[in-house]
């Protein structure tokens, strides 16, 4: 099915058409004729599922005329996602004449203070930054008929829930409300109830398998040779652009700070860069200039960031769907890609999580000549060892419980 039975207006599809988007996604499907019926839409849908479409295109049809407002509101945890968003609305909105405009901090206020002024159809907005433009009287809200909280649980877990009440509390009650979140937890919970009216519930099923067009594997390794190892991976490995995924943003910073040193191109991503440095880097990496990317999940997640040839997690993700969505910048669009992970023996509760919610083993390999020191993880396996996912590693022949990696020579 196309995207002509969904209701939406010939503006619209011929932006869809124009985007190269043959048909709806399973969230765009469903979302798409509830926020057209004027119905509150809670949606549980990550990141990567098209859910801008889903949520912007039927807002840009019943908006349909550039009017005095802003009559839509889109909240959104990070400045790149905001950006990323406005960008997107934007492009669906070529065929009208509705205006879009972008609200975030870091950045001066003079040129969204103007467009404001000029007069927006549609606020994408992190909420410091909206709440400041309010106090300012820069913006009001009270013509706000569509209000969207996209990543709500990302909101929730960088501490913008009070924000984004004093916000609500200046939009008008009756308005439509959709929200997005890839968890509920009960604090989300508790928003919904006080911010949405009987809301119609879909799920799109969080991706559980890793892309078939990546291959994954795990080095396991002693704490104090991890970046011995990454310096030397990157050595061996033919990639052209490697995204390396950290826990902390103190953690991010010393590891570009390694990789200069050993001469690469890299630049970092996480939420204390500035804005512009912020931009720079992703801008960077995106055109070439950059062979490696060091980010924080938080600074990372939802970026549109095609063609990585390898990614790397430095630190073991937390939270098993990070790991399917951090592996998931390589082998898109059928382009085959790597994904290593760096595992020490504090990590295996975290990678057995992993394996548990993918149901599938990760193969451990080694690297051929690192000059390794004893860690405990070589034991797994044995009798005694920890125990992970019962089953067998798909996908790598495992000798004696390794399989070694030759990598390849630049
Ligand atoms: P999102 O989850 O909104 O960040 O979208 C993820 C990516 O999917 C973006 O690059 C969109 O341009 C793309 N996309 C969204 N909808 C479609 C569609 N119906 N067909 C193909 N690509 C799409």
């Amino acid at each position: 099915m196309g995207f002509d039975g969904l209701g939406l207006g010939p503006e619209l599809l011929r932006a869809v058409a124009e985007e190269g988007y043959t048909e709806p996604t399973p969230v765009q499907r469903e979302a798409i004729p509830i926020v057209l019926a004027g119905r509150d839409l809670l949606a549980r849908a990550q990141t990567g599922t098209g859910k801008t479409a889903a949520f912007a295109l039927p807002i840009l049809s019943k908006l349909g005329q550039h009017a005095p407002g802003p009559r839509a509101l889109i909240l959104e945890p990070t400045r790149e996602l905001a950006a990323q968003v406005e960008t997107a609305i934007h492009d669906y909105a070529r065929f009208t004449n509705l205006k879009t405009t972008v609200v975030y901090g870091g950045v001066g206020y003079g040129r969204q203070t103007d467009e404001l002024r000029a007069g927006t159809d549609i606020v994408v907005a992190t909420p410091g930054r909206l709440l400041d433009h309010l106090e300012r009287g820069t913006l009001r809200l009270d013509k706000v008929q569509f209000l969207v909280l996209d990543e709500a649980d990302r909101m929730l877990d960088m501490g913008f829930l009070p924000d984004v009440r004093r916000i609500l509390d200046r939009c008008p009650r009756q308005r439509h409300t959709a929200l997005f979140s890839a968890t509920i937890p009960p604090q989300i919970e508790t928003l919904i109830k006080w911010a949405m009216q009987n809301p119609q519930t879909i799920e799109i099923g969080a991706r559980r398998t890793p892309a078939e067009t990546v291959k994954h594997v795990i080095y396991p390794v002693s704490d104090s040779q991890k970046s011995d190892l990454l310096l030397q991976l990157l050595e061996r490995v033919n990639y052209n652009s490697v995204l390396v995924f950290c826990r902390t943003k103190h953690g991010a910073d010393r590891i570009a700070g390694l990789l200069k040193r050993a001469n690469h191109a890299v630049a970092v991503l996480h939420s204390n860069r500035t804005q512009r440095e912020r931009e720079q880097a992703l801008r960077g990496f995106r055109d070439g200039k950059f062979e490696a990317l060091v980010a924080t999940d938080i600074a990372a997640r939802g970026l549109d960031i095609a063609e990585v040839s390898h990614v790397i997690n430095y630190d073991v993700p937390q939270h098993p769907e990070d790991y399917i969505h951090r592996i998931g910048r390589t082998g898109r669009a059928e382009h085959s890609g790597d994904a290593f992970t760096i595992m020490t023996a504090e990590d295996s509760s975290h990678v057995f999580a992993i394996e548990r919610f993918i149901s599938q083993k990760i193969p451990r390999v080694k690297l051929e000549n690192f000059d390794y020191k004893y860690t405990m993880l070589f034991e797994e396996g044995k009798p005694g060892a920890p125990k992970g996912f019962p089953g067998k590693a798909r996908g790598a022949r495992v000798h004696g419980g390794y399989h070694f990696a030759p990598g390849r020579r630049r």
